[in-house]
């Protein structure tokens, strides 16, 4: 068994990241930059915002956090939206979601600039994605086919089994690993909480992906020898050994499937970082396709 270390990878593509924006600045050209919003106090979404900027930082790219009142309206949230879609010195824009209940998500996602979008969830980046065109992917699933092309674990023709069909992380990675290209060309089941049996279709998995939110529910029962598996749960559980009283564990029981798999991602360490990094990459991409 092989550990997938998604740390060491996304510090990597910080790294690479950071060089080229060092040769940016050294021939004095505009660097990419990032605007994050983030509307109300969600004590998560502050955390994730605030690490996301700070990421930005550590590799010189430009970054703004816009913390907004909780009772911001819909209209005045996609003027702040339009403002940084004219910004030449943003090149990608992220709202933090989820949104108050009064703000349509749909609407506001649908107001960010489709070049900026580099959260991919705007439904230009999404139909694009579906069609085998280029453009944003959402960076958990980036991430994934990250790992997977640096690892340089063969997907062409591999059965790929994706339990969940999150817009966010199951339907846009089958979508991925569904394309005619080096790095997927997979075929794809994927399964959700309606699957009569889900262990018929998690045993046929060259590769599993699961991403269903619910702590160590994949077993060592449900999968075959050599199974390369990604797991992108972010469970907590109780745990009176660790000071904090929890731990953080996948949607697979790790210490049981490992002894089975070829590959796998620990979680923490796994897909969990790449997400970050692969924000940071598409904001460069932003950047290049915007002319800078
Ligand atoms: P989600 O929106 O809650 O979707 C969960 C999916 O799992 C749904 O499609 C659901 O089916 C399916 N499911 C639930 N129970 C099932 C069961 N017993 N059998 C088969 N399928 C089942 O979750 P998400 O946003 O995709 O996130 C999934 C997990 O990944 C969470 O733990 C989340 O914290 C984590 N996550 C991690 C990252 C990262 O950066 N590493 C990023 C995003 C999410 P239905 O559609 O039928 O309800």
């Amino acid at each position: 068994m092989q550990l997938i270390d998604g740390k060491k990878i996304s510090s990597e593509i910080k790294n690479e990241l950071k060089l080229q924006i060092e040769e940016l600045k050294k021939t004095g050209k505009n660097v990419p930059g990032l605007a994050a919003i983030l509307v109300g106090d969600n004590p998560a979404s502050q955390i994730y915002v605030s690490s996301k900027s700070k990421s930005c930082q550590e590799i010189g790219m430009r970054s703004i956090v816009e913390k907004l009142s909780v009772n911001i309206s819909e209209d005045e949230l996609i003027e702040i939206i339009n403002k940084y879609n004219e910004d030449k010195n943003y090149h990608g824009i992220l709202v933090q979601l989820p949104l108050p209940k009064h703000i349509n998500e749909d609407k506001i996602i649908e107001s960010i600039s489709p070049q900026k979008d580099i959260d991919g969830f705007h439904p230009i980046s999404v139909g694009n994605l579906v069609i085998g065109k280029e453009t944003f992917v959402s960076c958990t699933p980036a991430g994934i086919q990250e790992l997977l092309k640096r690892y340089e674990i063969d997907t062409q023709g591999k059965h790929v089994v994706v339990v969940g069909r999150s817009n966010i992380v199951g339907k846009p990675i089958a979508n991925l690993m569904l394309q005619k290209n080096r790095f997927a060309n997979s075929v794809v089941t994927v399964c959700h909480s309606a699957a009569k049996d889900l262990s018929y279709f998690t045993k046929q998995a060259d590769i599993l992906i699961a991403a269903i939110g619910q702590a160590e529910f994949i077993k060592s029962d449900m999968v075959k020898d050599g199974v390369v598996v990604i797991d992108v749960g972010i469970n907590r559980i109780e745990d009176n050994t660790n000071p904090k009283g929890y731990k953080i564990v996948g949607d697979v029981a790790f210490e049981e499937v490992s002894k089975k798999s070829s590959y796998i991602t620990p979680v923490p360490g796994g897909v969990g970082p790449m997400t970050i990094a692969m924000l940071l990459s598409n904001t460069f991409k932003a950047y290049k396709i915007l002319g800078g």
